[in-house]
């Protein structure tokens, strides 16, 4: 089936039908906004689910631990992207890549929906990593394959995608944040009943929207490669049991060496990334320059996404304990400020495609564009450590300021995310274009892989001072990238 062109492809795939779009999108769409319904769903309850008491339904862990757990969870379930990709790619394709993953996905959620004890909340993380890593960037790349090359529906349609993103991410924590009062396990079954219903979407219209989209294997694995990549498979496997055989009874194998391990992993592996990339025989010596342009673009976007992705830790923990949650009577759940973050992106989204464009030639360059994303980060911290300067931190805080924190960082996101990965597929080498997906999450790994160590110095007692330092530090790096932008754009050599 490799033979397939880009050509058949397209031609397969019916081309108007959904808002103007290929009918494709509308089963990427609702796939996405299911899995992510279920993903956000389930993320918005799970951090009080580890650390609230056993008698109020949770597992009893110590907050900071259920804090670093959440953020290794989150690194590792974009970092198994590579896999995933590597697996479609390669082996089965993207659309076999996303049934699989949906299935896992599900699989996981129902393992939490069981009431049960903490064995099955690993079995359900490790399910749910796997799941996410075949279905994530998968079905985003999927959206780029549904258009004839050139298209310019393209970019509205990756921009209607996220839209679909943020609509699942925003719906699923008011009904699983409602339902958590009641049973946690409740919560997470919403979770699972999302995840059949995007699998269901999926099955039910891909052949008739898709075609043959995501049907080939793009790069099939050659029967002398197969016993390379086995051979190479079997030995990893055999040095991690031998590994983990001598670190166990030795006592090494700690959950912080655990964090540690993955923390050295997140980083560690987009520098791998990276050099190979660079060392390449096909990469170019124009590409070559591109890939030093990408790297500190990659690292202000880890900063940026330390500080997003702690919406569902550190602030889902001060939503919690240091917010007045009781509006006229009325006891919110904390997991309700989960869906500011997608209400704000997807109210805002309109009108910064509208700026971008109404300043044409004027608007930021990309390299400015990632210095707002960071500065606007930053400054959500700033603003949360406000309360604590002005009322102290015993006082529950008004929840304005929370969604005003959250309202801030996504301005920032709406300068970087979006533009993120169109910037990585213009800079990543031809040759490595399939992984481009997987190598743009990785920023969000490595981001998540800090994060929980980050998480450990907080402390109700200390907050100031550590919102003021990663907020000081994401403004200070943001006026940085901002002075080296011109450099930045002239190794982009007329990526724009
Ligand atoms: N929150 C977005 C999503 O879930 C973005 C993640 C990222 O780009 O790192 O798709
Ligand atoms: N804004 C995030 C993303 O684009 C969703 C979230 O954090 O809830 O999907």
């Amino acid at each position: 089936m490799s033979q397939i062109t880009k050509q058949q492809i397209v031609e397969s795939v019916p081309q108007k039908g959904f808002f103007g779009h290929p009918k494709g999108l509308f089963t990427l769409f609702f796939t996405e906004f299911w899995e992510r319904f279920s993903y956000y769903g389930m993320r918005a309850i799970l951090v009080f689910y580890m650390y609230y008491e056993v008698t109020n339904g949770g597992l009893g862990l110590d907050k900071t631990v259920a804090m670093s757990i959440m953020s290794i969870y989150g690194s590792l379930v974009y970092m198994s992207g590579i896999i995933g990709g590597w697996l479609a790619d390669r082996i089965f394709g993207t659309s076999k890549a996303i049934f699989y993953g949906g299935i896992f996905i599900m699989l996981g959620h129902i393992a939490l929906a069981i009431p049960g004890n903490i064995a099955m909340f690993f079995v359900s993380m490790v399910l749910i990593v796997i799941g996410t890593g075949l279905l994530k960037p998968n079905v985003s790349s999927v959206v780029g394959d549904i258009y004839p090359e050139n298209d310019n529906r393209r970019d509205a349609g990756f921009s209607i995608f996220y839209m679909g993103i943020n609509m699942g991410a925003f719906i699923s924590p008011l009904i699983v944040g409602e339902l958590m009062k009641t049973s946690f396990h409740l919560g997470f079954g919403v979770a699972a009943v999302g995840m059949f219903f995007g699998l269901l979407i999926f099955v039910l219209t891909k052949k008739k929207y898709l075609g043959l989209a995501g049907m080939h294997v793009q790069n099939p694995l050659q029967p002398s490669e197969k016993k390379k990549v086995f051979s190479i498979f079997a030995i990893a496997t055999v040095i991690i049991a031998i590994l983990v055989a001598i670190a166990i009874p030795r006592g090494w194998l700690t959950f912080d060496s655990f964090i540690a391990i993955v923390g050295i992993l997140g980083f560690l592996i987009p520098t791998i990334y990276f050099v190979v990339m660079y060392r390449s025989p096909k990469t170019t010596a124009v590409e070559q320059s591109r890939i030093l342009a990408f790297i500190p673009l990659f690292l202000a976007s880890v900063m940026f996404w330390a500080i997003q992705e702690q919406g569902s830790t550190i602030l889902a923990l001060y939503a919690d304990t240091r917010t007045n949650l009781n509006i006229f009577g009325y006891q919110i759940s904390p997991a309700f400020f989960q869906s500011f973050n997608p209400l704000f992106i997807i109210t805002l989204a309109p009108i910064f495609a509208w700026l971008w464009m109404k300043l044409g030639d004027r608007q930021p360059n990309i390299p400015q564009k990632f210095s707002l994303g960071l500065l606007f980060a930053g400054l959500s911290f700033i603003i949360i450590l406000l309360p604590g300067y002005f009322g102290g931190t015993d006082a529950l805080v008004n929840p304005l300021w929370l969604i005003l924190s959250i309202f801030v960082v996504v301005l920032g996101e709406l300068c970087l995310s979006p533009v993120g990965l169109s910037a990585t597929t213009k800079l990543a080498p031809a040759a490595f274009s399939a992984q481009t997906m997987s190598l743009w999450f990785l920023s969000n790994a490595a981001a998540q892989a800090l994060n929980a160590q980050l998480v450990k110095l907080y402390t109700p007692e200390t907050e100031m001072m550590y919102f003021g330092i990663i907020g000081g530090t994401a403004i200070v790096l943001s006026i940085l990238l901002f002075a080296i932008s011109p450099i930045i754009l002239r190794f982009m050599k007329g990526v724009h």
